[in-house]
This record gives structure tokens, C-alpha cells and sequence, in this order.
């Protein structure tokens, strides 16, 4: 995967120093669950690191526009997804930070570096909408044949389905308890 290595060097040694970085990450796509996005314009990122004497706390934004299958008719789907960016990179291996083991954090190496692309891409997987439509009021394909309901619809029978003009049809079916 596409690595975002920053350094701590030069401005970034001191405690309670800081810096802004912004700019484009060359990652084309990401996965959340079933669903591949593809990001041909890459994700953008608008990101402050900040020393707080024992480790970067990096914070900010990431945005991308991806497009994947929507949900219910499988044609290419747009969505702006954009999402907090929250990392925390220690920068040395203590034993003594109170109820944390090192192993739960990203240590910063020798030399300074450390990666964020996997934070960045992290905020994106968090923020991305569970469904995805190509419109709002896809209307999905039929069941039973497989036609694109969007270009009107298809031969099979349609008897149960509810009148449009009367939603409350369907209640005329339905056998209500005795109390
Ligand atoms: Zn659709
Ligand atoms: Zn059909």
C-alpha cells in the first residue's frame, strides 16, 4: 500500500511544536467491507502534527471522490466521502504510559518517521456511507428478471405491489391480534 513516511525533523523535534501538511495521496482505491472504491483523483488530506513531548498527535481531514456499484442496480455510483483523520505515533517505547502497552500504538523509528497514509485511509473506511445509490430513488433491479427498474419496468407481475397512491392498502391484508 501507497505510505505517506513523515519526519519529525527539523520542526517537529521540540514539544508543542507543530505542522500543517496538505496535499494529494496516490491511493486509488480503498475497500470497506464488500464494497471496492475507486479514487482515480487520489485522496486529499489537510493535516496538523503536533509534538506533545512523548509522541505526534496527528489530526485533520481527508476527502475523496470515489466511485463504486450502487447498492441496488449495480451501476457506477458517486460519493464525496470525507472523514477526521486521528493518529497518535509515540516517540520512543516507554514501559510507563499509565494502562497502555507499546504495542497499541504506532512508534515513530530512529530516524524520526513514521507513516500516515494508514490513518488517512482509516478516516475514509470510517466515513464512508454503508449503501451507496446511484441517485437517492434508484429503483434498484427487479428480482425476479434482473431488469433495470431505472428504464421503466419489466413484464414480470407486479401484483403485490403497493399502490403508490395508497400506502395504507397493504393494511388491508394484515389480521390484527385480539387484545
Ligand atoms: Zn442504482
Ligand atoms: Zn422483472
Amino acid at each position: 500500500m501507497q505510505q505517506l513516511i513523515v519526519s519529525i525533523h527539523p520542526d517537529l523535534v521540540e514539544p508543542a511544536s507543530t505542522r500543517s501538511i496538505e496535499g494529494t495521496l496516490d491511493i486509488t482505491s480503498y475497500h470497506v467491507g464488500g464494497m471496492d472504491m475507486q479514487t482515480p483523483d487520489g485522496i486529499h488530506y489537510q493535516l496538523q502534527l503536533t509534538n506533545t513531548g512523548e509522541g505526534v498527535v496527528l489530526s485533520g481531514e481527508a476527502s475523496c471522490n470515489a466511485t463504486t456499484s450502487c447498492a441496488r442496480c449495480l451501476a457506477p455510483a458517486n460519493v464525496e466521502v470525507t472523514g477526521a483523520v486521528e493518529g497518535y505515533y509515540l516517540l520512543e517505547p516507554t514501559e510507563d504510559i499509565d494502562g497502555y502497552e507499546d504495542d497499541e500504538f504506532e512508534v515513530i523509528d530512529a530516524e524520526g518517521s513514521f507513516d500516515i497514509a494508514p490513518a488517512i485511509v482509516a478516516a475514509l473506511v470510517y466515513a464512508t456511507p454503508y449503501v451507496v445509490l446511484c441517485k437517492e430513488d434508484c429503483a434498484g433491479l427487479c428480482p425476479q428478471c434482473g431488469a433495470d427498474l431505472n428504464e421503466g419496468p419489466c413484464s414480470c407481475d407486479q401484483e403485490d405491489e403497493v399502490d403508490p397512491l395508497n400506502p395504507f392498502a397493504v393494511l388491508k391484508d394484515l389480521k390484527l391480534e385480539d387484545e
